[in-house]
C-alpha cells in the first residue's frame, strides 16, 4: 500500500518482524533517515500484545527452519532421482550386451 508523505514523497508501507514487534505493520517515507530525511513514521497496527510478543517470534524460526528442511529434501530427492536413471541406464546397458 502507498501514500504521500506530508513532505511529498511517497510512504511505503512495511512489515516489521522483530522480536519486539512481530507481524506490526508500519509506514515510512521512502525518503526516511537520508541525509536531510523526512521522520515520517507511523504505525498502522496497535502495538503487538505479549501473548504474540512470546509466540510468534518462536514460530518464524520453527517456519524458516522447516523450510530448510524442505529445501535440503528436494535436493537430496534430486539427487536420488539422478543415481536412480544412471542405474536403469546400467541396467538397460548390461541386458544390451548380453543380448
Ligand atoms: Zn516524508
Amino acid at each position: 500500500m502507498e501514500g504521500r508523505c506530508y513532505c511529498g514523497r511517497s510512504y511505503i508501507m512495511k512489515t516489521s518482524w522483530t522480536d519486539l514487534n512481530p507481524g506490526r505493520r508500519y509506514s515510512i517515507c521512502s525518503n526516511f533517515r537520508e541525509a536531510g530525511g523526512c521522520s515520517f513514521f507511523s504505525c498502522m497496527d496497535p502495538p503487538v500484545c505479549e501473548r504474540s510478543r512470546q509466540i510468534i517470534p518462536g514460530l518464524l524460526r520453527r517456519v524458516n527452519k522447516l523450510e530448510n528442511d524442505v529445501t535440503k529434501l528436494e535436493k537430496e530427492v534430486g539427487r536420488r532421482r539422478s543415481t536412480e536413471v544412471k542405474l536403469w541406464l546400467g541396467l538397460a546397458v548390461s541386458w544390451l550386451l548380453m543380448a
